[in-house]
């Protein structure tokens, strides 16, 4: 009898072993297919610029006596695209950074208020060359558990989003607000703003609506990407809300005091 019920037990764990490992099997399959889309985006993009730039160069070694307007043309687009190509290694790099420190997240004490005056001063130059308005409304002094570094590059990227994305004298209404437990920012703009199906996909890694017109405006894809990693390391949510010739709003929403 005793050995009986030692099968049946035996049975049920190995049955219950079988489904846990092949529960597991799946998920890192799924983590490896993952892993894989994410490389083949990366090459991708990767090469994009270097396609552009081999054929320019080669468009130039197959002329004689090029001529030194033509010469200069190319060369210009050239280092547009070294431009580009940098551009896209940073935030690359910038990304694969922030997965790997998320455990080891910098907490202090941060006045929200300063910091968020800190970036739209910095990027006021650039609103300028728009005559974009940057407006900043503080609804009360804000102070919170973050980490600056993460948090700082998550609202720049949406403020430089709300200019970039903007029309010549538009405007952009950065505001912050909180209660007991959160505390909230609001970035708002009066841009071109996001079809609603590409809605749900902007925080893509190289997710960009309308290849071509954003081509034009120049980026990488990854933006939004890092910015929605650092708000949901501090256990945070970003919202996006959009009419399309109309104008984008993200929120977001990050505990004052940070939980482990
Ligand atoms: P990018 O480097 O292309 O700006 P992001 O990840 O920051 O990459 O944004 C992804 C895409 O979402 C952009 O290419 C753009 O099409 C769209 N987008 C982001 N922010 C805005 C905004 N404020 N207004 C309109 N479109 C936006």
């Amino acid at each position: 009898y005793d050995d009986e019920v030692l099968h049946v037990n035996t049975f049920t764990e190995t049955r219950q072993l079988s489904e846990a490992f092949n529960k597991m099997l799946g998920r890192l399959k799924q983590l490896d297919e993952t892993r894989e889309e994410f490389v083949s985006n990366v090459s991708h993009e990767l090469k994009t610029p270097l396609t552009s730039m081999k054929v320019l160069a080669d468009s130039l070694l197959s002329q004689e006596n090029v001529p030194i307007e033509l010469y200069q043309e190319f060369m210009g687009d050239i280092a547009e695209e070294i431009d580009r190509e940098n551009h896209i290694i940073t935030d690359l790099l910038t990304l694969v950074k922030m997965d790997k420190t998320a455990q080891d997240m910098n907490i202090k004490s941060v006045n929200i208020n300063e910091l968020l005056e800190q970036i739209l001063k910095r990027l006021k130059p650039i609103a300028e060359t728009k005559n974009v308005e940057l407006v900043l409304e503080s609804f009360r002094p804000v102070t919170a558990d973050i980490d600056e570094v993460k948090l700082t590059l998550a609202f720049s990227n949406l403020v430089e989003n709300a200019i970039k994305y903007n029309y010549d004298d538009g405007w952009v209404h950065v505001s912050l607000n909180a209660d007991h437990k959160y505390f909230y920012v609001k970035v708002a703009d009066s841009g071109i703003g996001i079809p609603e199906s590409d809605q749900a996909h902007v925080f893509e890694r190289f997710y960009r609506v309308d290849k071509s017109h954003s081509r034009e405006i120049g980026g990488t894809g990854l933006g939004l990407a890092i910015a929605r990693n650092a708000v949901l390391m501090h256990r945070g949510s970003i919202k996006v809300y959009s009419i399309e010739g109309e104008g984008t709003t993200f929120t977001v929403r990050i505990p004052l005091i940070h939980v482990v």
